[in-house]
């Protein structure tokens, strides 16, 4: 916050002080000073758009260094196709320039449970994303002491985040001092500070809107980037499965943590109880996964006489919550066309049998999440 502080400082509320304190950092030409290159730091996902948009900058010799964003919800882009982003690396080594990783960590889930600016059709929170990595973006900006930050943002490109009253809007509450720039489609909008100071040729980006990517794709032949992304739906906040099970956890945890927001992306899950929910493995990977969460003040669950999934079960549970917790696991066990089944039960080392008849379907599609 101080660091963006001092760049509004510097580049929001004085621009004739900002305008002398980069053209003091760049050229000098009539004493004969060597032009210093400008400095951009690039939000990058590793898809096209954000390549694309470092590339247009390499072109005019502007030195890039790249941020790649990491959240819990399946932006990482290093490993996670379901995600907004990906693997950064491939092109940062063909077009060589440096790339950055950064967690968002607790900033993204903040923004997550309390949306400023509301979701899109699921639990996606993309407008306050685009501001948060704006200002994470404007911060490292400050660190490093670049020029200015870069998106790879096309107008009317997305439906929530990249409309022009939406952009506007981010440009507003991020207050980067002029300092945001959209290479993609720059000729179609205001003229940002590096353009005014020469930093940048405007000339030379772009005025691309809508959805075609056609534009995009003669781009990526001029550049030689034959291998790329095709666009990603979104992260997991995009997904309706996924945005089910955190709005279920939302509901009914006070304060949540990292390690149940990775849980939600494992096994079949079953809200038993408002106190209590039950996370089941689909096979031996889910099970391996799960049983890593294991610990003392967790119930488990299985049917140790034959094929199982491991269940967890998680809140203060009754007597009553844990059988029909058995019940769903001996639903999905190898013995679940018996009448009744063991399934036994750990909490804090001690092992207990409870024999049970295998759930209804019918009854486990209602309480599924
Ligand atoms: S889909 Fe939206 S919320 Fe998710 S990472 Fe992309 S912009 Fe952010």
């Amino acid at each position: 916050m101080q660091a963006l502080k001092s760049i509004k400082g510097r580049f929001g509320k004085n621009r004739i002080i900002m305008s002398k304190d980069i053209e003091a950092s760049t050229t000098n030409s009539s004493n004969g000073a060597k032009k210093k290159r400008p400095h951009a730091i690039a939000l990058f996902s590793g898809g096209l758009d954000s390549a694309l948009a470092i590339l247009l900058l390499l072109k005019q010799d502007i030195e890039v260094t790249a941020l790649t964003f990491m959240t819990h919800f399946g932006c990482d882009a290093t490993s996670d196709r379901s995600s907004c982003g990906s693997n950064p690396y491939p092109m940062a080594d063909k077009f060589g320039f440096n790339v950055k990783l950064m967690h968002l960590g607790q900033k993204f889930v903040d923004i997550v449970v309390d949306p400023k600016h509301g979701r899109g059709a699921n639990m996606n929170v993309c407008i306050d994303c685009r501001m948060l990595m704006i200002n994470e973006g404007a911060r490292c900006m400050e660190m490093m002491n670049a020029d200015f930050l870069v998106t790879g943002e096309v107008m009317g490109q997305r439906p929530m985040s990249q409309r022009k009253p939406v952009m506007a809007l981010v440009d507003k509450e991020t207050d980067l001092g002029g300092r945001l720039v959209r290479p993609l489609s720059a000729k179609l909008l205001p003229e940002t500070l590096p353009e005014k100071l020469g930093l940048i040729d405007r000339n030379q980006l772009e005025g691309i809107s809508g959805r075609s990517r056609k534009r995009q794709m003669e781009l990526a032949k001029e550049f030689g980037l034959d291998e790329y992304p095709s666009p990603a739906s979104g992260c997991l906040l995009t997904d309706a499965n996924y945005s089910r099970r955190l709005r279920d956890l939302l509901k009914y945890t006070a304060e949540i943590n990292f390690t149940d927001l990775n849980l939600l992306r494992l096994g079949r899950q079953f809200r038993i109880a408002p106190e209590c929910k039950l996370l089941m493995g689909r096979d031996e990977n889910d099970n391996k996964a799960l049983m890593q969460y294991s610990n003392k003040e967790v119930y488990t669950l299985e049917a140790r006489e034959t094929g199982s999934p491991f269940g967890l079960m998680y809140g203060s549970p009754t007597e009553e919550h844990l059988r029909i917790a058995a019940s769903a696991v001996a639903r999905y066990c190898d013995q679940r066309d018996n009448s009744e089944v063991n399934i036994t039960v750990s909490y804090r080392g001690q092992d207990r049998v409870l024999t049970v008849s295998p759930a209804e379907e019918s009854f486990l599609k209602e309480i599924r999440l």
